[in-house]
């Protein structure tokens, strides 16, 4: 179910009674699930990664690969669904990846590391999304 913008979370604290205190602290605070503990690492279910947050469809899981790097990986995101942020914290400059919807924190992308042809991955915390199985679009 997707969640019409005006019904989202005006405030930090309607998120915080709404989001699990894992989901809060990934999606809100900009925080890491550890490596390997995701429910998603290695899903291979057909469907669609919506937003934990907020239920817009982000990933389709036609474009996850298998990076052996702890967290899902895609190659592509859903047109529109995303929205960048350059990140410079821990001395780095990364780019993190947002919900355009909810600005929920997704994760981080990559590019030039030629895991596939498209040469991208999004790097997601499980938490960060919901699988809704089917087929993809
Ligand atoms: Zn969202």
């Amino acid at each position: 179910m997707a969640v019409d913008r005006n019904d989202l979370p005006t405030s930090e604290n309607e998120w915080r009674v709404r989001l699990a205190p894992e989901e809060f602290r990934v999606l809100r605070q900009a925080g890491t699930e550890r490596p390997w503990s995701g429910e998603y690492v290695e899903t291979k279910t057909p469907g669609i990664y919506h937003c934990r947050a907020c239920g817009v469809e982000l990933f389709a899981s036609d474009t996850k690969f298998d990076s052996h790097c702890g967290w899902p990986s895609f190659d592509q995101a859903l047109p529109g669904a995303i929205r960048y942020v350059e990140d410079r914290s821990l001395g780095m400059v990364r780019t993190e990846v947002r919900c355009a919807n909810c600005d929920s924190h997704l994760g981080h992308r990559f590019e030039g590391e030629g895991y596939t042809p498209r040469d991208m991955r999004y790097c997601i915390n499980s938490v960060s999304l919901r699988l809704e199985p089917g087929e993809p679009a």
